[in-house]
């Protein structure tokens, strides 16, 4: 089973990467993507970790926000872990998130919600990109909601009075990053309307202008009409189709490989990287 799209704790999974490539194993897993939120910090120690039987895809999820405002998530796979101008836009962007959660602290006191980055920061390993779901946990931990979930559903989510973005790159310019750094890029749940607006089917032209290769077409939060509304894009602009679970450890209920993709598509996104760098033992 091929899945293309895991975080870990160097995000806002729950799992370091050695205890993620060791479950991905025991769970029938031979190819996995570790795509922490705009980092590749966890790659060394997935790597690390790696056994017979399992081979290692290095990969990010970059947040970006499009012309219109919209959030999006670019998966970038197989690219050159040391590209410069990519690495440096993620630690921008990483940065980035450290004044925005200030922001949001800033909100939820106003409103007497009594948190502080102190606490949020207790939530985070080491060099680990901060997020919405540390604040959860440090909400929780405070007894103010019961889980990551509902944290979201009350106060977290995209469109609530105490949500503020982060800087992030546009994603024709994140695609144009990842394909200069050699590797590939694949759109990650681009229906899922739950998390807020998603972009429109105009948009996705701009994106297949700047060479997007690929679409998260199996994934949780796409309904079966979205599935196919996405297959039929794909379709008719060459898209590669991925499916992936997008597994966050205990963070969510996301169970590894629940979905997967399909080895013939895998084998034409590997062939569109300008080298092969699957990462074997
Ligand atoms: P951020 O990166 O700070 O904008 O936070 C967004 C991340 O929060 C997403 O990548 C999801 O992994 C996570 N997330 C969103 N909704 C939920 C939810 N209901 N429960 C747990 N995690 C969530
Ligand atoms: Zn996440
Ligand atoms: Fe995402
Ligand atoms: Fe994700």
């Amino acid at each position: 089973m091929i899945d293309l799209h895991t975080h870990s704790n160097f995000s806002d999974g729950t799992d370091s990467p050695a205890e993620l490539i060791n479950k991905a194993l025991a769970a029938g897993v031979k190819i996995i993507a570790l795509t922490d939120h705009d980092s590749v910090a966890g790659i060394a120690q997935a790597s690390a970790a790696l056994r017979p039987g399992i081979s290692l895809v290095a990969g990010a999820e970059i947040s970006c926000q499009s012309d219109e405002g919209v959030s999006v998530h670019m998966l970038g796979l197989l690219f050159d872990t040391e590209n410069k101008e990519l690495i440096a836009t993620m630690d921008k962007t990483r940065e980035n998130r450290h004044g925005r959660m200030q922001r949001i602290i800033e909100r939820l006191n106003e409103a007497g919600i009594a948190i502080s980055i102190d606490d949020v920061l207790a939530e985070l390993a080491d060099g680990a990109t901060l997020g919405r779901p540390h604040l959860a946990d440090a909400l929780v931990k405070k007894g103010v909601v019961k889980s990551r979930d509902e944290a979201f559903t009350q106060m977290l989510h995209n469109k609530s009075k105490f949500y503020v973005a982060h800087y992030s790159p546009t994603p024709v310019e994140a695609i144009r990053l990842i394909k200069a750094a050699g590797g590939v890029a694949v759109i990650a749940h681009p229906m899922a309307s739950h998390r807020g607006r998603t972009i429109s089917f105009e948009s996705f032209g701009d994106l297949i202008t700047a060479g997007l290769d690929g679409v998260e077409v199996d994934h949780r939060d796409h309904s079966p009409d979205e599935k196919n509304a996405l297959i039929q894009l794909a379709r008719e602009n060459n898209l590669v189709m991925t499916g992936a679970s997008d597994y966050h450890g205990n963070g969510k209920l996301n169970q590894l490989a629940e979905y997967t993709t399909h080895p013939e598509q895998w084998e034409r996104l590997e062939a569109l990287a300008t080298e092969r760098r699957v990462i074997t033992l």
